[in-house]
């Protein structure tokens, strides 16, 4: 090898060295050539843009000795993709269900979530709370996430939460069996947290399609976390209570959720209002 090209193959070394590429093989000269040729090895480090092939490579900027001419190595490979295994307690891998053409029932709905594991919520929960009801109703209550007896249960709104809710349709004149009754995440949080923005992000896409299979006239969120998920509103609850909004085609309205009476009973007759807006509601449609 002469000097000049010594040079320049110590030139082009450095370089890739510099992307962080340190291995290269010699391949057998092919057919018309006469020179064996060195190639880089794969890097093993993130893929970096090679340089254009009309542009030289940079020049060393340093005086270098003369390197010992390349040893052939074994042409390195990237290692395999790391694929995790799914957690046996939550597997945030779990491939959403295939779409479907056509409209879906809540039985199809309830076939895809199966022993669902999507979020932090499986480990801890008893049962899975899907939701209960009507599936033609023309009004659908969501609430933000079972509690102890629903958990128990497997039915939303069993507690004494559903009790007052039961007691409010009563009062105006709707029967349990018309509505259709769900919660933003179907597990039960520990110790009856707020739902959290993962459990609720892996959860709410099996509540819209609920939504979509029912296609309520009117929709009902019970508390803030449901109005944030359903509606997208951060203020607080009690400022927006009692107004009707669009949610596509269909007409939502934020309450209190039972609870929040149960802990504030003064207050009982702001739920009761709100039931009557939708009892008027429903009167028109
Ligand atoms: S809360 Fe929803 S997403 Fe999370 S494990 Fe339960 S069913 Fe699955």
């Amino acid at each position: 090898m002469d000097e000049q090209t010594r040079k320049e193959l110590t030139a082009w070394l450095e370089f890739y060295q510099e992307l962080g590429i340190e291995g290269f093989y010699r391949r057998k000269p092919g057919a018309g050539e006469t020179q064996p040729h060195f190639e880089a090895a794969q890097p093993a480090q993130p893929a970096v843009a090679p340089p254009p092939k009309s542009a030289a490579p940079p020049m060393p900027t340093r005086a270098v000795p003369a390197p010992e001419p390349p040893k052939p190595v074994a042409h390195a490979t990237l290692p395999p993709a790391v694929i995790r295994p799914p957690s046996p307690a939550f597997n945030l891998f779990e491939a959403p269900p295939p779409p479907r053409s056509g409209p879906e029932t809540l039985e199809q709905i309830r076939e895809d979530l199966g022993d669902c594991r999507r979020c932090k919520l499986a480990p801890t929960r008893k049962t899975i709370v899907f939701g209960d009801g009507n599936p033609h109703a023309k009004l659908v209550f969501i609430g933000e996430g079972p509690g102890a007896d629903e958990d128990e249960q497997g039915i939303p709104f069993v507690g004494r939460a559903g009790k007052l809710l039961n007691r409010m349709m009563q009062t105006v004149g709707l029967k349990r069996e018309d509505v259709y009754i769900c919660n933003v995440v179907k597990c039960r949080p520990p110790g009856n947290r707020t739902p959290e923005k993962d459990e609720v992000d892996s959860c709410s896409p099996f509540l819209y399609r609920q939504i979509e299979a029912i296609k309520p006239r009117l929709i009902c969120c019970l508390g803030a976390p449901a109005v944030r998920t359903v509606l997208g509103i951060k203020e607080g609850i009690t400022k927006i209570r009692g107004q009707f909004y669009n949610f596509g085609s269909t007409k939502a309205l934020a309450t209190v959720h039972p609870a929040y009476i149960l802990r504030n009973p003064r207050e009982e007759k702001i739920l009761r209002e709100d039931f009557e807006k939708i009892r008027d509601f429903l009167k028109g449609v």
